[in-house]
């Protein structure tokens, strides 16, 4: 993670584009799931209300079970019970506490676990859902988008984000509903009892809300720093674990292990002063409560203690009711230290959740018009007709103009950076020529569905990306469906197969993530086995055999010629001996075609081709002074080798 999902992330742009992120939440996702919001709502207010149950009853036990100083039915919650039903012994009265008691505990239990199974659903059905939809409208987002950001800071949306929003509606929204409970609820019975020294009580409350709302902003920058760090910690150990060959062939470990050092270092400080912080909290908030503890055992005591009301007040305190006081003053204390958490939860949940719908609403720059007709392939010709294209500002290809016939190949060859893959891209659409068009069978590529365009496309590209499961399961991407006779079929025909029998488990072998544990050569055998299996009508090969030796390559070669020879064929080739005997050689430098033709041709006109071949044919010495001083410039000061 290149970046955690803090409030100082580098996705702003994408936040601020997000009304209302929260209103989203509740009536986009939560409609769905009102049931369990219900349920959560209903029975956490029993839930809490019976827990206050327990203290209220001690004290009429304390007053009208064992002193008889007040009338039992007198008593909150029995006045409200018909006459009838309340006994009059004082041992019944006792039993009938007792029963109370033992019941508002068992039934305090069901509604307990009711609440975390209402709130836990609701939470986690909402998280299953924007998560998902969140990937699926993300997976639609064009290439450039994900050029643009760095893996690990979409990671981190669709994991932190995400799961920071269900830790709202769960442990937020359920601190919430208990804080409001037990505000009301224990306020009013405090107040129903003695509403004198309920002011007292509740004294410190305010005081205990300011100093939690103190607490919560002091903390926030310091989380934010925590998080950042843990950031950097997290991106440089990445990195290092990914790089440890290269640390372990540069010997750089003493290096390394301090750069880490010095990262954790940072991560030690951050969190050292939050914990600074944090720890002066707590027994801080302790001080208060417990202040506030002493002010009401003091004024309650000597009220139950001298039988008349001390200063301003009037009337008389029973002893249960004093002591319910002393028990409930209690309970009020920890919710009321929730309340900045609450403030704070709901404040990153809401930063999470900009983030999610940022995300969501983010639009793809190559529109995939739901309407748009399938693509018809009826011959297989492909038309590139004056196509101008640029990432950025900057073209990177400009007016080419070429066509491939039925069944041709057509060999794009040239320097790096030419721009031959990405003209290649854009006849897969992964992005949107800027002027001109591509063509197939006459029907422009943005006007025909993207999936329907790429159904008749085959890509091998030169790094070839290997999902984790079977080798089989691996050919068979993209087309689900295939045999295993098929599949077979498909790797004998990229000279696949016989690797394949020798891995531990044949095709049932796992590969890695990334494949790491077959070669580079390997790898790319399976992916043309899996374009061979596919059969498209038009075929991209992109440094497809690249990776291979030159046995294999040879070997490959001959299968590549039986698969491309009935349909259109792109190739992009490094070596030219591998597209000498394509129907039309384009020759590419920085983004315009140089030259066109056969290969023979192209020898004749003696230009950049012909050099090219000259060099890869080994005739370094014959190749005129022009040619060897722009390679060099290319090379060199162009594109610089070593970059820090
Ligand atoms: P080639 O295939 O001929 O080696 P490419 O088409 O890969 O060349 O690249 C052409 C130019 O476009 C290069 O200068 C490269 O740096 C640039 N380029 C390639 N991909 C991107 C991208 N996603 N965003 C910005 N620039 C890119």
């Amino acid at each position: 993670m290149a970046h955690p999902a803090g409030d100082d992330d580098p996705f702003e742009d994408v936040r601020e584009q997000a009304s209302n992120p929260m209103g989203r939440l509740f009536i986009g996702y939560g409609r769905g799931y009102v049931s369990y919001f219900l349920v959560g709502v209903v029975t956490s207010i029993f839930a809490r209300l019976l827990d206050l149950l327990p203290p209220v009853l001690l004290g009429i036990a304390i007053d009208s079970v064992f002193r008889d100083d007040v009338p039992f039915d007198a008593r909150l919650p029995f006045s409200w019970l018909p006459e009838a039903w309340l006994p009059v012994t004082p041992e019944g009265k006792f039993w009938f506490t007792v029963g109370v008691i033992g019941l508002s505990f068992g039934s305090a239990a069901i509604f307990h676990w009711m609440r975390n199974w209402g709130w836990n659903s609701f939470a986690q059905k909402i998280q299953h859902d924007v998560r998902t939809d969140t990937y699926d409208e993300m997976q639609r987002l064009d290439m450039g988008f994900f050029a643009d950001k760095q893996t690990g800071e979409l990671m981190s949306i669709l994991s932190n984000d995400v799961n920071r929003l269900e830790r709202f509606l769960n442990e937020g929204m359920n601190g919430a509903l208990r804080l409001g409970v037990m505000v009301l609820g224990i306020g009013g019975v405090l107040f129903a009892l003695n509403w004198q020294l309920a002011l007292v009580a509740l004294l410190p409350v305010p005081l205990i809300a300011g100093f939690t709302y103190v607490f919560v902003q002091l903390i926030q920058p310091k989380y934010a720093t925590v998080r950042s760090s843990v950031g950097t910690l997290n991106s440089r150990l990445e990195n290092n674990l990914g790089g440890i060959s290269v640390i372990k062939s540069a010997n750089t470990e003493v290096y390394e292990s301090e750069r880490v050092e010095d990262v954790s270092m940072e991560y030690y400080d951050a969190n050292w002063d939050a914990i600074r912080t944090r720890i002066t909290f707590f027994p801080g908030l302790r001080l208060l409560a417990g202040i506030g503890f002493v002010i009401t055992f003091t004024v309650g005591g000597l009220w139950v203690f001298r039988g008349a009301a001390p200063g301003p007040f009037s009337g008389t305190l029973q002893v249960g009711s004093f002591v319910t006081f002393i028990l409930l003053t209690q309970r009020f204390i920890w919710p009321m230290a929730q309340f900045g958490q609450i403030i704070n939860m709901y404040q990153r949940a809401r930063a999470s959740a900009e983030r999610i719908f940022g995300l969501m609403d983010e639009p793809s720059k190559i529109p995939d018009d739901p309407e748009a007709p399938a693509l018809e392939v009826t011959d297989g010709e492909v038309v590139f007709d004056s196509v101008t294209f640029g990432y950025e500002e900057e073209s990177i290809v400009e007016a080419l103009s070429f066509r491939a016939g039925t069944g041709d190949t057509v060999a794009l060859v040239g320097p790096t950076g030419a721009g031959k893959s990405t003209a290649l891209k854009l006849l897969l659409r992964m992005y949107d020529v800027d002027e001109g068009a591509i063509r197939i069978d006459g029907q422009d590529v943005r006007e025909v569905s993207r999936s329907g365009l790429r159904e008749h496309i085959g890509y091998v590209s030169q790094d070839t990306f290997l999902f984790y499961g079977t080798v089989m399961e691996n050919i068979s991407y993209g087309s689900q469906d295939a045999t295993e006779g098929e599949i077979i079929e498909a790797a004998k025909a990229a000279r696949a197969h016989k690797f394949i029998e020798e891995l531990p488990d044949g095709y049932d072998t796992k590969v890695g993530e990334r494949g790491v544990k077959l070669s580079g050569g390997q790898r790319q055998r399976v992916a043309i086995a899996r374009a061979i299996l596919a059969d498209p009508e038009i075929l991209i090969l992109d440094e497809a055999t690249s990776d291979v030796d030159t046995e294999t390559e040879m070997l490959i070669q001959r299968s590549l010629q039986e698969l491309t020879e009935n349909r259109t064929t792109f190739a992009i080739a490094h070596r030219l001996s591998t597209v000498k005997d394509a129907d039309t050689i384009v020759v590419l430098d920085e983004g315009k075609i140089v030259e066109k033709g056969t290969h023979e041709e192209l020898l004749e006109a003696d230009g950049l081709y012909a050099n090219l071949w000259g060099v890869q044919a080994g005739e370094i010495e014959d190749l005129p002074e022009t040619f060897v001083e722009r390679a060099r410039e290319r090379l060199i000061d162009g594109e610089p080798v070593l970059e820090d």
